[in-house]
């Protein structure tokens, strides 16, 4: 790779580092950031420094074994769980973790973001799963992550943060953005009464135009998902809530009566 493409490697880390200190998505030196530069080689946020702080010189080079190949400084202490998602995944070539306020607090309770609510969090993100906790900087982490690394681009950790990953770096912040704008609504949601899902039928329309409205497909699995989780089924059966509103509306009648 030439010089000048992995110095602009570098300056676009640098830029995601400073956004998530700048969005509050990270505290003192949490989160890590990594970038696969070929095949054999990844470019990553040094430890125990500030992202606020990190410039071009703050990135160290590793193998795929996380041994170092250039740079000055100790690998993020998140490292193997980057490399463990590069093994599993060879079409992702970024991936960002942090510690966003709001998606933690879903990984702090052992809440999932699961529910087809907003038809651009489920194009671009789809269900993020709640991996069960890890100890940080172990092999217990990315094992954690075994069962939903294929499947998914954004997982919630518990008791932890999140970690999300993509094609491109851009991808890959874009979707720890998403999801932690996604959380910090759906907890208001929630303050308020609860969120609302969308129907059956809302899904299936958003699958049918999501390929040429933005250019994605909202995997198989995820949809089956979000169609077995609907509040309003359109299969006839009754949910929790029509549930609850007939038992009232007939005790109701029998008190008339
Ligand atoms: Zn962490």
């Amino acid at each position: 790779m030439s010089q000048s493409s992995i110095s602009s490697i570098l300056h676009e880390m640098v830029d995601v580092c400073h956004r998530l200190a700048r969005n509050k998505m990270v505290s003192a030196t949490d989160g890590n950031v990594s970038v696969r530069v070929d095949g054999n080689s990844f470019f990553t946020t040094r430890s125990s420094i500030h992202k606020a702080d990190v410039t071009t010189h703050d990135f160290v080079e590793v193998d795929r074994t996380g041994k170092l190949i250039s740079g000055t400084g100790n690998p993020s202490t998140e490292l193997k769980m980057h490399l463990f998602i590069y093994e599993q995944r060879p079409d992702v070539n970024a991936v960002v973790h942090a510690h966003p306020t709001f998606a933690t607090a879903f990984a702090a309770a052992g809440k999932a973001l699961d529910k087809p609510v907003f038809p651009e969090v489920l194009v671009m993100l789809g269900k993020v799963p709640l991996a069960p906790y890890g100890t940080p900087s172990t092999e217990e982490l990315p094992e954690s992550l075994r069962p939903y690394v294929q499947d998914h681009n954004a997982i919630l950790l518990a008791n932890h943060g999140a970690v999300t990953y993509g094609a491109t770096l851009k991808q890959a912040y874009y979707a720890m953005e998403k999801l932690e704008h996604a959380a910090q609504i759906i907890l208001y949601a929630r303050m308020l009464g609860g969120e609302q899902s969308l129907s059956g039928e809302q899904i299936k329309k958003l699958v049918s135009i999501s390929e040429e409205s933005y250019g994605k497909t909202i995997p198989d699995s995820h949809v089956h998902h979000f169609l077995s989780n609907t509040q309003h089924n359109d299969d006839g059966l009754f949910t929790e809530k029509d549930v609850y509103e007939i038992i009232k509306r007939i005790i109701r009648r029998l008190e008339i009566s």
